[in-house]
């Protein structure tokens, strides 16, 4: 018998990496996605797997899932700033309701369960690089605060089942990825400065591009999310490449990659946007056996042709 696993918000980005890498370690598949942000071509190849299904169902109501899981990984949520803006309330209802939901089923089928959470956790940081036993620096009621606040609150759900219901939980912290299949209109940094710089139209940079991130591609992050299903930490690790960098370092250099003839242009920085971000990765390193492989160049290298 094959293990089966159920990944909510598998026909996203990362959920749809995550399902290929399961499905060639030999799993069985479910991929729930009520397509808010998600899409059908992202698992489209999967579709005449026999071991791959595919349910369409909004995880934030009741989810009713016949036979054993071996694991939940509740990916679930609408995740690019541009889009937890424009789906506030789903982005909050996702987070809180759609992990209780997800939490309630693992325990019900008492298998393992893993929450995709967000560096969005520390908010604005005034800690670089951050930490795990960082608490953060979130705005509660600014535009942001949809997406960081139920990410918390799914953290605490989280911890909550594990240390009242003995549910095998574990917590990812993700940083910045990018990869193939991310929409080329999710309003991302990558995603946009890809497609801008393809079509030679003006880079649009928020703010000074002194701002900070460090972007980790997507076989790397999933790669290290597998090894914490399989381990025995229940809180919180860092998944992300602490390759530290500013948005404007990004942009010159995708303007390089495609030979763009495109120009920097500058624009308002969105409100409680974060000025620096960058993992502290000792912990997955240390006990994971973790770390990222795929330097930036090659990273969107391998990324510049699902964008043409
Ligand atoms: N950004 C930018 N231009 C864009 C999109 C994003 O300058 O067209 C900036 C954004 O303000 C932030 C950084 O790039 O400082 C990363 O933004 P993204 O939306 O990728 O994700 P975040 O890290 O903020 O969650």
């Amino acid at each position: 018998m094959k293990k089966r696993v159920l990944i909510t918000g598998g026909a996203g980005f990362i959920g749809s990496h995550l399902s290929d890498l399961f499905l060639s370690k030999g799993y069985q598949v479910i991929v729930m996605d009520n397509l808010l942000t998600g899409k059908m071509k992202n698992i489209a190849h999967n579709l005449k797997n026999k071991d791959f299904k595919f349910i369409k169902h909004n995880v934030t109501e009741y989810i009713d899932l016949k036979g054993d899981l071996f694991a939940i990984l509740h990916f679930a949520s609408p995740a690019s700033p541009a889009d937890y803006l424009k789906y506030p309330i789903p982005t909050l209802k996702v987070g809180a309701l759609g992990t209780h939901n997800a939490l309630g089923l693992a325990l019900a089928k008492r298998c393992k369960f893993l929450l995709a959470s967000t560096s969005e956790v520390y908010g604005d940081p005034l800690v670089n690089p951050q930490p795990e036993k960082y608490w953060g620096n979130v705005n509660p009621i600014g535009p942001r605060g949809v997406y960081d606040e139920a990410k918390r609150f799914a953290e605490a759900i989280t911890m909550a089942y594990n240390r009242y219901h003995s549910v095998d939980t574990k917590i990812v912290r993700i940083f910045n990825t990018y990869g193939p299949r991310m929409r080329g209109n999710d309003g991302r940094a990558i995603p946009n400065f890809l497609s801008q710089a393809l079509k030679d139209r003006p880079i649009t940079m928020y703010g000074s591009g002194k701002q900070t991130r460090s972007f980790c591609y997507a076989s790397d992050l999933i790669a290290g999310i597998y090894k914490l299903l399989l381990s025995k930490e229940h809180e919180p690790v860092n998944i992300g490449n602490p390759n530290e960098m500013s948005l404007l370092k990004l942009a010159k250099l995708i303007i390089r990659l495609t030979g763009s003839e495109s120009k920097i242009v500058y624009e308002v920085l969105p409100v409680d946007d974060p000025k620096v971000r960058c993992p502290d990765i000792g912990k997955a390193k240390r006990l994971l056996k973790w770390h990222p492989k795929v330097q930036i160049e090659e990273g969107l290298e391998n990324t510049i042709p699902s964008f043409k």
